[in-house]
């Protein structure tokens, strides 16, 4: 490859080394390859400047670009996090629809685009990520970029029917046209995105889903992103013994790790476990389920009601089953640093992996990878995590249906060890072998191999 490799996300790290899976898989490849990085600068400025601002140099450049106030509210707060965010994870009833959200997101992506046409040669190879920037590859063939442009959606693609909710849904398709290769976590939301699609003449896919009917021969494909798991077993073996949870002998530890957002299904996830409880008997395991749910995007209006709902139905079932020596949920609502979290998965019997919907979801993962082989616990998977489509050896569960739920947790807390060992080798397989390098390399091939990009905007609803 001539070019250089230019990676296009929101927030971008400022630390030397950064830590976390995507970020450090993008850090690695940036510094194998060399190349640049591109992100906000996370500090709004009254009057932006449309320049980017390089922020350190090293193996590669991180450069960086300001938005005001206002665009972070109607860009990032707004359009990103309350209309895209919701509507993507199938909650339409949630979004926010305010007009200047979508000027705003506009804004910031018609800057962007021009400043990456200012700064881009056509050899280089541009990797967009994430829902913030879906209208940057329209808006760079506006100001003339003929670079190869790729794109990977890290969250579930939605269905025709919630897309009708958004005013922009037939710009989302010229959007979605525009990128060489437009990445997605599953199978499914390939589906979801030829789907988009199907009424539209200007659009007809051939047998290697390659957009041949329009001017631009976009291929959505699906790139189930991983995680470092080799790392992360070794992480876990070492971080075990400092688990100390103050639990008696025989009690069994469930385990939840998830952002406190309403995707992720935790009011649904406690009824489940409550229905669990009122199913005992006296000899079945006494579960604690430790739930850990960092707070997130508290200044957007819909996360702030998850936070009360959970604290009060945590209490409704602790005041109903808990005993002197037992405590059945364990509420932390704070960040644990990712090696105690690696320990954490290790020590768990069970891991209740449930949102009701979500991209990818790499805490599944990570358990798996943290389990010694020779006594692992098990994993209770959403059908509607991407992860399910690799993980079909998981206990899957329909996590709106508290009876599925609670069936599934009392399997797992009795399942025998040469059932656990078989179900996990197989998930420990997928999770080391589609590991985050297998991800990278993957991604960046179909990119280069794409054919050359066309210099037309696709337009819906005109046949080529
Ligand atoms: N995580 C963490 N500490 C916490 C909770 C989560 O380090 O207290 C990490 C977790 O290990 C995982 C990531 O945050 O790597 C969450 O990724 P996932 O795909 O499960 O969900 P997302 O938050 O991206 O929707």
């Amino acid at each position: 490859m001539s070019g250089r490799l230019i990676v296009v996300s929101n927030r971008i790290p400022t630390e030397a080394e950064p830590s976390g899976g995507l970020v450090v898989a993008l850090h690695d490849c940036l510094t194998a390859r060399g190349g640049v990085w591109i992100g906000t600068s996370g500090d709004p400025q009254a009057s932006p400047e449309p320049k980017l601002r390089q922020i350190a140099d090293g193996p590669y450049t991180r450069m960086v670009f300001d938005i005001s106030p206002e665009e972070h509210e109607g860009y990032y707060l707004g359009y990103a996090n309350s209309v895209l965010w919701p509507l993507f994870h199938r909650r339409a009833d949630l979004i926010d629809l305010q007009p200047d959200f979508a000027d705003h997101y506009m804004e910031v992506n018609r800057r962007l685009a021009q400043m990456l046409a200012d700064f881009t040669t056509p050899d280089d190879l541009i990797w967009v990520h994430d829902y913030h920037f879906l209208p940057l590859a329209a808006l760079m063939r506006e100001a003339g970029v003929t670079a190869r442009i790729g794109f990977f959606l890290h969250i579930p693609f939605p269905v025709v029917a919630d897309i009708m909710a958004l005013p922009q849904a037939g710009d989302l398709k010229t959007w979605v046209a525009e990128f060489d290769v437009f990445g997605v976590q599953t199978q499914g939301d390939v589906a979801r995105v030829m789907a988009h699609y199907r009424d539209d003449p200007g659009a007809v896919f051939n047998t290697q889903g390659r957009m041949v009917a329009s001017d631009t021969g976009m291929r959505p494909r699906h790139f189930p992103i991983g995680i470092d798991a080799q790392e992360f077993a070794k992480l876990a073996a070492r971080e075990e013994v400092n688990v100390q949870l103050g639990m008696t002998a025989g009690q069994k530890l469930v385990l939840g790790v998830d952002r406190l957002d309403y995707s992720k299904g935790l009011r649904h996830r406690f009824d489940g476990f409550a229905t669990y409880l009122d199913r005992r008997t006296p000899d079945s395991p006494k579960a604690t389920l430790l739930q850990i749910a960092p707070p997130s995007r508290e200044d957007v209006d819909a996360y702030r009601d998850i936070r009360t709902e959970l604290e009060q139905t945590s209490g409704m079932i602790n005041g109903a089953h808990a005993e002197l020596d037992w405590t059945p949920i364990r509420y932390i609502r704070r960040s644990v640093d990712r090696d105690r979290l690696a320990g954490l998965y290790r020590r768990a019997d069970v891991a209740m992996v449930t949102p009701l919907a979500d991209g990818m979801n790499l805490v599944a993962k990570e358990f798996v990878a943290a389990q010694d082989p020779e006594d692992p616990g098990v994993l209770i998977l959403s059908h509607f995590a991407g992860a399910a489509e690799q993980l079909s050896d998981a206990l899957l569960v329909n996590p709106y249906d508290p009876q599925d739920v609670a069936l599934a947790l009392e399997q797992a807390l009795v399942m025998p060890l040469d059932e656990r060992k078989r179900r996990h080798a197989s998930l420990r397989d997928n999770v080391m072998k589609e590991n985050i390098g297998w991800w990278t390399d993957r991604y960046l091939t179909a990119l280069q191999t794409a054919p050359a990009p066309q210099p037309d905007l696709y337009v819906p609803g005109s046949a080529a």
